[in-house]
């Protein structure tokens, strides 16, 4: 499968068109960005660790009965996904309040949720991703409401599925956002699940081995997504 034309250039992966029309190329960049664009580093061997990193959680997804857009992992920084028509919508579970919750709430950062709390955002980075509700995105007409109902159920065992897999690594999902999209009017999984967007830390010592290593410049963002890999029992090749 060879790419075609590049048809979506977003802040850290490229989309391109193959020779099958329902079928797309993602391809996995080392640039970082981060605050809505705002940061922004090329980190090397991120967009290989992502695509691989990438591919082997949306494996599990599928085996535990999710539909996603993945298809196969072509090499270290591709993968082969189903073209879907996107929501501009990010869908956010929290199992504790950390990050915008925080700003937003003035909660105490790392609470343990009573339960865990699902949010929409608009996917804008000129707003800000704002935080919406079901009826702005009926009224808007961002999406139907059975496709709302099944992103937040679908969302919520997504992340049953992966606290259990990360906590078996000792490590803690303390929140995530996935987008999903359509294609002949069934809802599939899109775009990635990787430590780029989602936040990951050490059942022991709490330490942060995500995307927040970039944002509060802690370093080592490359090495820790490996380490978690490595945790995973993921076997990364290195290029
Ligand atoms: P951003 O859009 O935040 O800058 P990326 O660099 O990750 O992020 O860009 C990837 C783009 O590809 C996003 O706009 C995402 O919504 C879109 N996308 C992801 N999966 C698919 C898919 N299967 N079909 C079409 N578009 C997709
Ligand atoms: N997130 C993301 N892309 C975004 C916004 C958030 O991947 O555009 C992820 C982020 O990595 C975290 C979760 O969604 O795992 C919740 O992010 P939050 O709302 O706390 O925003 P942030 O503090 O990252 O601005």
């Amino acid at each position: 499968m060879n790419k075609i034309d590049e048809i979506t250039a977003g802040k850290a992966k490229s989309l391109f068109t193959t020779d099958n029309s329902d079928q797309l190329i993602m391809h996995f960049r080392d640039d970082t960005s981060a605050f809505d664009g705002k940061k922004k580093e090329a980190l090397l061997g991120k967009g290989s660790v992502n695509n691989q990193f990438n591919a082997f959680i949306m494996d599990h997804l599928e085996a535990k009965g999710i539909a996603t857009h993945h298809i196969e992992i072509l090499n270290s920084t591709d993968s082969l996904v189903r073209k879907l028509e996107m929501f501009p919508i990010e869908c956010v579970v929290r199992n504790r309040a950390t990050g915008s919750i925080c700003r937003r709430l003035g909660t105490e950062d790392g609470l343990i949720l009573q339960a865990p709390l699902f949010e929409f955002f608009l996917k804008d980075d000129d707003l800000g991703d704002p935080l919406i509700t079901e009826e702005h995105i009926l009224s808007f007409g961002w999406a139907a409401a059975e496709n709302i109902i099944e992103m937040k159920e679908i969302t919520l065992k997504i992340n049953e599925i992966l606290s259990k897999l990360f906590l078996n690594s000792n490590l803690i999902l303390v929140d995530f956002k996935v987008e999903f999209g359509l294609s002949d009017g069934k809802l599939f999984l899109a775009d990635e699940f990787t430590p780029d967007g989602c936040r990951l830390w050490d059942t022991e010592t709490l330490a942060k081995m995500d995307k927040d290593r970039f944002r509060q410049g802690l370093g080592d963002v490359v090495e820790s997504y490996h380490q978690v890999a490595d945790r995973l029992g993921m076997n990364i090749k290195l290029d």
